[in-house]
């Protein structure tokens, strides 16, 4: 896994530089180039088919850009279809959530359907299927037809309520429809064959009776179609040439298949790909709806989350998450994708965009003695050094500053280079600095460094004078207080899909994924996150705090007090992990 992850890695920044036009074709693009080539189709229609019963992650968005992407390359369209079948799940806050997050990502959908709008037509399609003598209403109760299904080894065996007549099915089917019979009561099985090797072909359910009211249809039924009897139609219907899915329904394509057939409807086609899986997270809409219930997280929003909207929350831009599905490609085989190479994403084009200030996380107060107490000079810095283009800024500078407390070691080992009693370091962007005194509280811990400066070594003076290292700094005056909220993996296990079975997902939480710090900012990294309204918006400026990371302003910033999400750091952890 580790090695596999590593070539990915390599191969990964090797592709980095090359555009969509110029990589290979992945298994499905070449599909569709011959489907296309051979004339089997003008143009292809694709679909994405959420079930709306929880917020979208990043394995949705995985598919989303397939199938977006897919469309827009071949010139063909994409419908967005909610799922919709499943009345006791489902709710229209997910069917909102569901399409903000798609437009956020930057995809346009040709039509918006729901499983739901084809209910009345599966209903007369069952019929047909009926009066085929394709299809039987089974009396048995969910343990006798499980029991009957018999197992991979050995055949199952029949209902004794198979051979019903044509009408009998009919009459029993329409009345199941009219309310007549509880929940559970009866459902309406397709007539294959019980001895099929395919488990799923062995007379699977294709309507069961839920006497409950649907987010869409109210109470209008009281049946309600099985995936497998819904989706292969519902993709004919809206004639989806290329209907993608993940590889666990790679055994339901002879279903999908079969009731296309015995219908006699448009030919849809099912392709699979292998699932997109993350090291440190979990993916599955139950298990995430679990942690925001329990309070483990805060809400589908939170920046720990692998939601879109967490990831949104956390700073992510649509281009980086669209890079992200890109550079996963698209497999034929399960993996398990490091989330650093998320980072990656958000880091390379933020290191091209994102204008870079100072943040002290945990300051202490430093003191220049022999600078001027009323003096304030200002200091040019590279707005970023990256886009020559984007110019300077002043950074001013006084006689009492803020430095990162561990900037600083009385008694530092060897190889530390920033701050140490009697060392000088430089400022950046400004002077250097040597330490003169500590001043230390009654605990011991220290409250002020007292240090003189080089008047000679300003940058630009002329007279350039180096020393080996340079670390950031806040004028105290100009500095502001800001809150901001530092994230780790939300899982300390990488591979969550391989815990043990004794185990729950959730003793594999790290305690510390969020640190949240009050700490100071650069005014004008400050006047950045007052701009952002709070709220959804994705105009917000994604700054970097030199040393410590690409930042944004978070949604709880007010006009008193700025928010700061880290969304990731400066380097890659990456190496490291590999290394560990
Ligand atoms: P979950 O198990 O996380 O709830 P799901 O497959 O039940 O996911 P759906 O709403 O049914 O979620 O999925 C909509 C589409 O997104 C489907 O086509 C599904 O195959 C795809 N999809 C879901 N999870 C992933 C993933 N991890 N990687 C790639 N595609 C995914
Ligand atoms: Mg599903």
């Amino acid at each position: 896994m580790i090695t596999f992850v590593r070539k990915l890695f390599r191969h990964m920044n090797e592709e980095a530089t090359k555009t969509t036009s110029e990589r290979t074709l992945n298994f499905l693009e070449e599909i569709i180039r011959d489907d296309l080539a051979q004339g089997k189709y003008d143009s292809i229609v694709t679909r994405f088919p959420p079930e709306p019963n929880g917020y979208l992650h990043i394995g949705h968005a995985k598919s989303i850009c397939l199938n977006f992407g897919l469309a827009q390359r071949f010139g063909g369209k994409t419908n967005l279809r909610f799922d919709d079948t499943n009345p006791t799940k489902e709710e229209t806050e997910y069917v909102d959530s569901i399409k903000e997050d798609i437009h956020w990502l930057g995809f346009r959908w040709a039509g918006e359907f729901y499983a739901s709008d084809y209910f009345e037509q599966l209903y007369l399609w069952a019929h047909e299927l009926i009066a085929k003598g394709l299809a039987y209403v089974d009396d048995q109760t969910q343990e006798e037809i499980r029991m009957g299904r018999g197992t991979v080894t050995s055949p199952g065996t029949e209902s004794p309520y198979r051979n019903r007549s044509i009408e009998e099915n009919t009459d029993l089917f329409t009345r199941m429809k009219n309310g007549e019979f509880p929940d559970g009561s009866r459902v309406l099985r397709a007539k294959i064959d019980m001895a099929h090797p395919n488990m799923l072909m062995r007379d699977p359910l294709m309507y069961r009776i839920i006497h409950t009211d649907h987010h869409r249809t109210g109470n209008t039924w009281c049946i309600y179609p099985m995936y497998d009897y819904a989706h292969g139609q519902c993709d004919s219907i809206e004639k989806i040439t290329h209907s993608i899915c993940t590889l666990e329904f790679d055994v339901h394509r002879p279903l999908y298949d079969w009731f296309i057939d015995k219908l006699g409807i448009f030919p849809s086609h099912q392709y699979e790909f292998a699932r997109l899986n993350i090291t440190h997270t979990v993916m599955s809409k139950r298990k995430l709806l679990e942690l925001v219930k329990a309070g483990l997280v805060k809400g589908w929003d939170d920046p720990r989350m692998p939601t879109i909207c967490g990831l949104r929350r956390r700073g992510f831009t649509p281009s980086s998450i669209r890079l992200f599905a890109e550079k996963v490609g698209v497999a034929k085989r399960d993996n398990v994708i490091d989330i650093s190479l998320m980072e990656w994403c958000i880091r390379e084009e933020s290191n091209k965009n994102a204008p870079r200030y100072m943040a002290v996380l945990d300051p202490v107060k430093l003191v220049i003695t022999n600078y001027p107490p009323e003096q304030v000079e200002y200091m040019k810095a590279p707005l970023n050094p990256e886009d020559p283009d984007a110019g300077n800024r002043d950074v001013p500078f006084t006689r009492e500053i803020f430095i990162e407390r561990n900037d600083f070691m009385e008694d530092p080992p060897k190889k530390f280079f920033r701050l140490r009693p009697g060392g000088e370091v430089r400022l950046k962007y400004g002077y250097i600095i040597r330490c003169e005194n500590i001043i230390k509280d009654e605990n011991g811990k220290i409250t002020e460094l007292q240090c003189t400066y080089d008047p000679e070594s300003r940058p630009g003076s002329g007279t350039w004078r180096s020393v080996k290292g340079t670390i950031h700094w806040l004028s105290a005056a100009h500095a502001v207080k800001s809150e901001i909220r530092l994230f780790e993996r939300l899982f300390t296990e990488p591979y969550m899909g391989n815990i043990p079975e004794n185990k729950d997902y959730k003793d594999y939480l790290n305690p510390e994924s969020l640190q949240i710090v009050q700490g100071l900012t650069d005014r004008d990294a400050a006047a950045v996150a007052g701009k952002a309204i709070p709220g959804k918006d994705d105009t917000r400026t994604r700054i970097q705090f030199e040393r410590l990371g690409y930042f944004v302003p978070d949604y709880d910033t007010t006009k008193e007090k700025p928010v700061f999400n880290r969304i990731c750091t400066l380097k890659d952890s990456f190496a490291k992990t590999m290394k560990a």
